[in-house]
């Protein structure tokens, strides 16, 4: 294994707002988008921060902030998920709005653009607290979220168990009301298969990626960081098909093995003792050293910024396959352009989530459970129409398939906002 010859922090750090925005202009300019559109695709329609007072079980009021940033809902709804995490702000919620948009987009599924946060570390509240955490912030952003306007899901430390205290609390008001949100559990309205979507749209992605880039997907070695829901399906999907997962990390450190990690014990570990550390067999390795392992695909799956100018210079990689939001700065995507290695982006990669997140939202409107074959299978259908849709538009315009991604994007949306009116 590689050992870290330099330091990996970059001088200044360049946001996810700042990268999604780099995005929009290059595609924008791509396409030549009408100037007026442009200024309004750019900034979000809304922007909500929210006080949460929170009484501690200690007995002493904490007063968090919380945000609804809502993007764009030119094609339908507002969608996207509710991180609870001590770096959210409101500059990485309007990032991560903006990003939906385009994500929903890109699958063509009838949504448009949102995310919330709550400025918060959830592994230093008991499970009382964040019941009553989720419960506020619901309360508080009740007025603009609603089966028809704005439908929360689960992302960064928030869970089935989330959404179903958040749906509960929403129907206090409004009644009996599953369609409010998505990634619920199966036994309160989920999907079958909402919970493994994500994980196994990278998988789809990947796959048909691999036959573009000459790469055997069976035979590939794979690095993924984070084990949360997106990179624990992740492994655990491409375990179950035999292709080699070497290295996997959570917030704390990876796990590494040459010849391959047995995925289903590592879950029964982290069920165990909560993290991968102490894992047998394996050598434990930094978070930096997994993203420049020798591999043939690197799978980012924990948070933003991961792959930057500081470190995209040393990726191995022959491929990145975003599991995670914005994992890769501009800055990183320009070196990484250079050095041949093709990115398949987050708004194509993770999007095979939001397209579950579509069909739990269709089926609680018809009050009709579909079976698992059929929500894979209606998901295989769309994350491979969106593969290959993205990689017709960059072929088309000669950019790369992030570029490729916005251009198909921000083209639907503006199509969608101009025969809306403004
Ligand atoms: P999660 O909370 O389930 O898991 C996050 C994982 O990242 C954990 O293993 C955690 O230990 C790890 N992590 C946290 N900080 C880290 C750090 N500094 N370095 C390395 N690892 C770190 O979250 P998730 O739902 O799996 O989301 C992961 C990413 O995927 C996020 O960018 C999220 O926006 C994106 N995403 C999630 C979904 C979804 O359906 N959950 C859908 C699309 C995109």
């Amino acid at each position: 294994m590689a050992t870290l010859t330099h330091l990996v922090t970059p001088e200044k750090k360049v946001t996810s707002y700042e990268t999604a925005l780099h995005n929009f202009d290059v595609a924008a300019g791509k396409i030549e988008l009408d100037r007026d559109i442009a200024h309004l695709l750019k900034s979000p329609d809304r922007e909500l921060r929210v006080e949460l007072p929170l009484m501690r079980d200690t007995g002493r009021l904490e007063v968090l902030v919380g945000y609804r940033v809502q993007h764009n809902n030119a094609r339908g709804p507002n969608k996207g998920g509710l991180r609870y995490h001590p770096d959210v702000d409101l500059d990485e919620v309007r990032a991560l709005a903006a990003l939906m948009t385009w994500k929903t987009a890109v699958v063509d599924v009838p949504f448009g653009g949102a995310k919330g946060g709550i400025t918060c570390d959830p592994a230093k509240l008991s499970i009382n607290e964040l019941e009553k955490l989720t419960r506020i912030f619901t309360s508080k952003i009740d007025c603009v979220i609603g089966p028809n306007e704005d439908i929360p899901a689960p992302d960064v430390n928030t869970n089935a168990q989330v959404m179903s205290w958040l749906m509960d609390e929403y129907s206090k008001r409004h009644g009996f009301s599953p369609a409010c949100v998505t990634g619920k559990p199966v036994d309160l309205l989920g999907s079958y298969g909402r919970e493994e979507a994500t994980g196994r749209g990278v998988v789809i992605v990947f796959r048909e990626a691999a036959k573009s880039n000459k790469i055997d997907f069976k035979k590939s070695t794979v690095a993924i960081q984070g084990f949360g829901n997106v990179g624990s399906n992740t492994a655990k999907i491409l375990h179950d098909m035999g292709v080699r997962v070497i290295a996997v990390s959570d917030a704390k450190s990876g796990i590494y093995n040459a010849k391959g990690i047995n995925i289903s014990e590592v879950i029964t570990h982290v069920k165990k003792n909560r993290v991968l550390s102490g894992f047998p067999k394996c050598e434990e390795i930094t978070n930096a050293e997994l993203l420049e392992l020798e591999c043939d695909v690197l799978i980012p799956a924990a948070l933003d910024n991961q792959i930057h100018k500081g470190n995209a210079e040393y990726v191995k990689a022959k491929m990145i396959v975003e599991g995670a939001n914005s994992p890769t700065t501009f800055e990183a995507d320009e070196i990484l352009e250079k050095k041949g290695i093709p990115v398949i982006p987050d708004i194509l990669a993770n999007a095979g989530g939001v397209t579950v997140s579509y069909f739990e939202w269709a089926q609680n409107l018809q009050q009709f459970r579909w079976d698992i074959e059929r929500v894979n299978d209606e998901l295989e259908k769309v994350m491979v129409r969106s593969y290959h849709d993205v990689e017709a538009m960059s072929r088309k315009h000669k950019v790369s398939m992030r570029i490729g991604a916005f251009i198909l994007a921000v083209d639907r949306v503006a199509r969608a906002t101009k025969l809306r009116g403004y």
